[in-house]
């Protein structure tokens, strides 16, 4: 396994062998199963597979979140090789964002809901990041989570608007035997927030049960969503939704598809969760 932080290194690496295919699956470190079912899947459809661990500043809309984003390289690199990844790239900020940094990728309409709203410059500092992987890397394949659907959805449609050549493919949620999705950012929850946090799985179970049972008020269903969140003491909502799957504008009355997304804070940390309620699979 080829571990470098040099972007000269990660082009050499990559275009070693010109007709290898290669899978990139990007993270933020901190690694996980629901990360490593990514680089199963790059695994699978690729001869070579690359893994970035970037904790992206620009992406942050709160300093505490920054400050408190956990790592820890070396388990993270014993994971990857186990794994039989072929290289890894660590790049420094300072080679990613030179001091006179000053070109951004934005996307419009779709970053302007749910977590676009929540966390003002986010997507901007998702989509600035992203667009620099693809640019240096230049992988066949992307490999990013269902865990994060907006982000997912915002990668797709800049990849369709700047012509990037390369696919983008998504991943189920991996969770807890609980039902708490896998989270680098979990391993700050105190105690009783650990106990409490399996309310969101619940909540989203619910909200597309109701669905599934024919409610299409969505009004009703958020509701009940939010009522169950609000029985745990410690939990404060940021928002729930039930939104159109493709264009994430909120629903007033469900037909045969909506995403059920939500975002709540357990003291500073924040946990994202979301389901897809299919018409056709109920
Ligand atoms: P992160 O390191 O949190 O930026 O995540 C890197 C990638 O892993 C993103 O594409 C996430 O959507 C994905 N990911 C994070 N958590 C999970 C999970 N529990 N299940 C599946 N994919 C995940």
């Amino acid at each position: 396994m080829f571990v470098t932080e040099k972007i000269s290194e990660i082009r050499q690496q990559r275009w070693k062998d010109k007709n290898a295919s290669w899978g990139l699956v990007p993270t933020m470190g901190y690694l996980h199963a629901g990360h490593l079912s990514l680089v199963r899947a790059a695994r699978e459809e690729n001869r070579r597979v690359a893994v970035s661990i970037f904790v992206n500043p620009i992406q942050f809309n709160r300093k505490s979140d920054f400050e408190s984003y956990p790592s820890n390289l070396e388990q993270d690199l014993n994971l990857l090789k186990a794994e039989g990844v072929d290289l890894v790239w660590v790049p420094k900020t300072s080679d990613i964002y030179n001091e006179n940094f000053q070109s951004y990728v934005e996307i419009e309409k779709i970053t302007s809901v749910l977590e676009g709203a929540a966390r003002p410059g986010h997507f901007r500092g998702v989509t600035t990041i992203v667009a620099i992987l693809f640019n240096v890397f230049q992988p066949d394949r992307a490999y990013f989570g269902q865990k994060d659907a907006q982000q997912e959805a915002v990668i797709r449609r800049m990849v369709e608007d700047l012509h990037f050549n390369l696919e983008i493919r998504t991943c189920p949620i991996i969770r807890e035997k609980d039902g708490l999705a896998m989270s680098s950012r979990n391993v700050n929850l105190s105690k009783q927030a650990r106990q409490e946090c399996p309310v969101l799985y619940r909540s989203l179970l619910l909200g597309k049960k109701l669905l599934e049972e024919g409610e299409q008020n969505a009004a009703i269903v958020r509701a009940a969503m939010m009522e169950e969140i609000e029985k745990q003491p410690l939990a404060k909502i940021d928002y729930v939704s039930i939104a159109d799957p493709v264009t994430l504008q909120e629903l007033e009355k469900v037909e045969d598809k909506a995403l059920l997304s939500l975002a709540v804070f357990w003291g500073e940390v924040r946990l994202i969760d979301n389901i897809v309620f299919s018409q056709k699979n109920s």
